[in-house]
Formats: C-alpha cells, sequence, structure tokens
C-alpha cells in the first residue's frame, strides 16, 4: 500500500516537474527574443535622438565638441553604452567597434543601421551602428551597446523560481498522494486483506459493507456476494453430508438387522434337529419298557444336549465380544500346543500334520486360550478340507513387515504371521467373500456350524490383526493370521 502511494506521489512530481520545465523554458526563450527587440528599439531611439545633434554640433562646433556630446549621452543612458567609433581605427583602439570592424561594410549609404548580437561569456549583448556622416574624409559610427545583464538575471530569478515551485508542488503533491492515498485505497485495500484472510481461515461471516461508490467498493460489493454464495453452499454440502451420514447409519442398521436375522435362521436351524432329536428320544424314554432301552435313549439326549451346549457357547463367543486377557505370548510353543493336540484327529484323516517355526522367539500381546481356539479351528478346517486326499497340512510362523490395519501403506510395522496351508478342495471364488460370515457353512448338518471362521476373526481383530485368505479348487488353500508383534529388547524391530 505505502509503495502504491509513493508511485503515485511520484508521478505526480514528474509530471508537475515536466510542465512547469516546458513552460520556464519558453517563458526564457521570449524573455530572449523580447530583450533583443527591446534592445534594438532602444538604440535606435538613442540614435534618432543623438545623430541630427551630433551632426550638427560636428559642423558647427567641431569633432571635440561633437564627441563630448557622445561622452555626455554615455553618462545619462542608464544600462546603455554610448559611444564614437572608426572604420579605421586598428583594433584595440579606443575608437575601434566593438563587434569588429567588419561592421562597417554592412554600412552603406541608404542602410545607415547595423544591427549585431554578440554573446561573450553567457551573456548577451546587442551592438547598434548607426552611420553618421560628420567626417567626409573617414567612416565614422554611433556604438549604442545594451548588456543582458538584467534579463540574465531574470532568467536566474526564473529557474530558481521553477525551482521552488517544482518543489512546492513536489511537496504538495507528495502529501496530497500520501494523505489521499491512504484514505482513498490504503484503509479499504487493508479491510480487503483483512476479510480475504478471514475468508481463507474459514469465516465467512461479518461482510466488508464498504459504502464506496468507486472500483473498490464494487470489489468488497462482490467479496460479499462471494461469501453469501459460499456460506449458502457450506450449508448444502453439511446437510449434504449430514443426510449422507444418516444414509450410512440406515444401511448399518439394516445389515446389523440382516445379520441378526441370519443369527436367528441360523440358530433356529442349529438347534432345531438337537432339539427335536431330544424331544423324540425324551418321548421314548417315557414309553421304553426296558431299561437298556431307555439307556440308549436317554445318552442320545445327552449328547445332543451337549451339542446344543456347544453352539451356545460359540455364539456366545460370536456375540459377546469379551474383551481379551492380553499378556506376553510366545508363538512356537503355542502352536506346538496346538499341533500336537491335534495331531490325532489329523491321523484318523489320514494326513501329516507339520509345524515350521523361526529360529528366533517371536512374542505377541495375546489371550493364549483364544488365540489357540484360533490356530485349532484353522487347522480342523485344513484336516476336514483334505477329506479323502493324502497329504500334508503345513503349519508356519514367520516374522513379516507390512502396513498395520488402519494406517496409511507407508508405515510399516512388524507382525507375525501364522500360516495353515493345506492341499484340500480349495475354496470357490463365489464362497471365498463369504467364509467369514456367521453360519456360512458348506458341511453337512452336525459337521459344521459354520462360527469357526467369524469367531477367528473376531478374535484376531480383537488382538490388532487380520486374517488373509487364498485358496485355489483342486490345489489347496492357505489360511494367514497377521498378528502385531509385540516389540522388546529380545526381540528388536526388522
Ligand atoms: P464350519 O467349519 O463350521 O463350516 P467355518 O466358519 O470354520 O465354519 O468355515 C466356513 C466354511 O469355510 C466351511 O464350511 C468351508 O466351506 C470353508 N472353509 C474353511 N476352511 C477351509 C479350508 N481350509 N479349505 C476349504 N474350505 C474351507
Amino acid at each position: 500500500m505505502r509503495r502504491l502511494v509513493f508511485k503515485l506521489a511520484a508521478a505526480f512530481v514528474l509530471t508537475s516537474w515536466l510542465i512547469l520545465g516546458i513552460f520556464s523554458y519558453f517563458n526564457v526563450q521570449r524573455e530572449r527574443a523580447q530583450f533583443q527587440a527591446n534592445a534594438q528599439r532602444t538604440a535606435l531611439l538613442v540614435a534618432h535622438v543623438l545623430v541630427p545633434t551630433l551632426a550638427e554640433v560636428w559642423a558647427t562646433r567641431g569633432e571635440d565638441a561633437a564627441l563630448a556630446v557622445v561622452a555626455r549621452a554615455d553618462r545619462r543612458e542608464d544600462g546603455v553604452r554610448i559611444r564614437w567609433v572608426w572604420a579605421d581605427a586598428p583594433p584595440g583602439d579606443l575608437r575601434a567597434a566593438d563587434a569588429g570592424n567588419d561592421v562597417f561594410h554592412a554600412l552603406s549609404p541608404g542602410h545607415d543601421v547595423v544591427h549585431v548580437a554578440r554573446h561573450p561569456e553567457g551573456s548577451a549583448r546587442i551592438y547598434t551602428y548607426v552611420h553618421v556622416p560628420a567626417d567626409p574624409t573617414r567612416v565614422g559610427a554611433l556604438e549604442v551597446v545594451e548588456s543582458n545583464r538584467e534579463q540574465v538575471r531574470y532568467v536566474e530569478t526564473t529557474i530558481l523560481s521553477t525551482i521552488a515551485q517544482t518543489l512546492a508542488v513536489a511537496i504538495a503533491n507528495g502529501l496530497v498522494a500520501v494523505i489521499f492515498g491512504a484514505w482513498l485505497v490504503g484503509r479499504p485495500v487493508l479491510q480487503l486483506v483483512r476479510k480475504t484472510r478471514r475468508i481463507a481461515a474459514g469465516d465467512l461471516g461479518g461482510p466488508l459493507a464498504l459504502d464506496r461508490r468507486d472500483e473498490l467498493g464494487d470489489v468488497a460489493r462482490e467479496i460479499d456476494l462471494m461469501c453469501e454464495k459460499l456460506a449458502e453452499a457450506q450449508v448444502r454440502a453439511e446437510a449434504d453430508a449430514a443426510a449422507r451420514i444418516h444414509a450410512l447409519e440406515e444401511l448399518r442398521h439394516a445389515d446389523r438387522l440382516r445379520t441378526v436375522g441370519q443369527l436367528a435362521a441360523g440358530i433356529a436351524h442349529e438347534l432345531g434337529t438337537p432339539l427335536s432329536v431330544v424331544a423324540g428320544r425324551a418321548r421314548m424314554i417315557l414309553r421304553a419298557k426296558e431299561l437298556p432301552a431307555a439307556h440308549t435313549h436317554a445318552e442320545i439326549v445327552v449328547k445332543e444336549t451337549e451339542r446344543i451346549t456347544d453352539i451356545l457357547g460359540q455364539l456366545l463367543d460370536f456375540a459377546r465380544k469379551k474383551t481379551a486377557k492380553k499378556a506376553r505370548v510366545e508363538l512356537a510353543p503355542l502352536l506346538r500346543e496346538g499341533v500336537t493336540l491335534l495331531a490325532p484327529l489329523a491321523a484318523n484323516g489320514q494326513v501329516d500334520l507339520a509345524l515350521e517355526l523361526p529360529d528366533a522367539p517371536l512374542f505377541v500381546a495375546a489371550d493364549a486360550s483364544r488365540l489357540q481356539q484360533v490356530f485349532t479351528n484353522l487347522i480342523v478346517n485344513a484336516v476336514h478340507a483334505m477329506k479323502g486326499r493324502q497329504g500334508r497340512i503345513e503349519v508356519g510362523l514367520t516374522r513379516v513387515s507390512r502396513a498395520a490395519a488402519g494406517e496409511s501403506g507407508a508405515t510399516h510395522r512388524a507382525f507375525a504371521a501364522i500360516s495353515v496351508r493345506d492341499r484340500g478342495a480349495g475354496i470357490p471364488e463365489a464362497h471365498l467373500a463369504r467364509v467369514f460370515e456367521p453360519f456360512f457353512t458348506t458341511k453337512d448338518v452336525g459337521e459344521g456350524t459354520g462360527l469357526g471362521l467369524s469367531v477367528s476373526q473376531g478374535i484376531v481383530e480383537e488382538h490388532g490383526g487380520s486374517i488373509d485368505v487364498a485358496s485355489a479348487v483342486g490345489v489347496g488353500t492357505t489360511f494367514t493370521v497377521y498378528l502385531p508383534i509385540a516389540e522388546t529388547e529380545e526381540t528388536p524391530g526388522p
């Protein structure tokens, strides 16, 4: 803003300087021309008055008396020098023409006045020679010299006054530019700058309301209008966002209802069969005549009730999401224990269980029994998948570095990867996305509840990890559990 005012002031000063300079130049020129004309007029006047008297005195009283008249006239005329000169006087002589003897060449009968201008040392002089035919033997003339000393003084005064005027105009212009600049430009521009900063900070309120009918007023009105429109757009955007969030909530709610529905259907389906078996057997016990038959029925009742309890237990696991009691757990011993426990089941299905462990121990912060539940689940599923095929299930433990869940890919951290790989039937593409859904099962009634993987996924996520599945039909399936490593001095990061 200050720079703008100074630029304005400089432009004003330069312009006034230029105008005053041009006017002063022409004034001085005019003054010079006027001096010349005035000088010539004065000389002619003097000559016209003096020449007839001079001629008469010369004729009647002689040369000396005539030259005395000239000397008297010289004394009387102020600022004008009057002398008598001879054409034949050598240069430097008292009676030699100041402007040079050449001037006498221009004098002739009928042309007896000559004006010459000389400029010695910056000043100017006008010489006027008037031929006076006083002596028939010699050519003589009256020399009238006018100096422009007065005029030089005038020009000097003009230049000085021009400088003074220019300075005064410059100061006045500067002051006017600063005062008006601050009032007309500085203040409103400052308000505009503050307003735009407020807009940038997100504050759209407080209109500028610059009550001015100039360009800055127009800009202020446009900015106020823009703010109003932005505020309206902001309100609309907020309403849209709220509507979207509401719609999302509705969707989530619907999704929850769908899951509850699935759960209810699953429970009805899962419990229906054992309950009808229990009811049927109980009735048979009532009707049984012999004790052994009643005993067999009672055994089946007990078995089916255990199954119901089992299903309800898994359901509780799924629904409750108990907070795990976490401790520092070493994974290798846990996996070894799981594999040992399930070895008989695997042997029954004619498959081998192989365990591959890293040299360095890997620790996680976990609830050991719940993690064991996950590993058991995966291994049992693998054994089931290899039903009717011979081969090996490989359980592996490695340390990997990957992006943590919910974080950008740029930040990596250390995870323990527990993989369970089988050479079983594989999972068809259509089922792959659904295996973690509660009650999704492809197994026969009584063999699977469809809760194993969803419960496992819940447990793993509770531990800050995730489960991946990769499968190819006819080739096999690999489930990999990732758990964040509990870093300590003994287990430095990768
Ligand atoms: P369940 O084992 O009781 O059926 P799960 O949630 O553990 O329930 O598994 C859901 C379904 O995922 C299984 O019925 C099966 O179709 C599929 N599945 C799980 N593990 C494997 C595997 N290793 N190989 C092939 N299919 C599998």
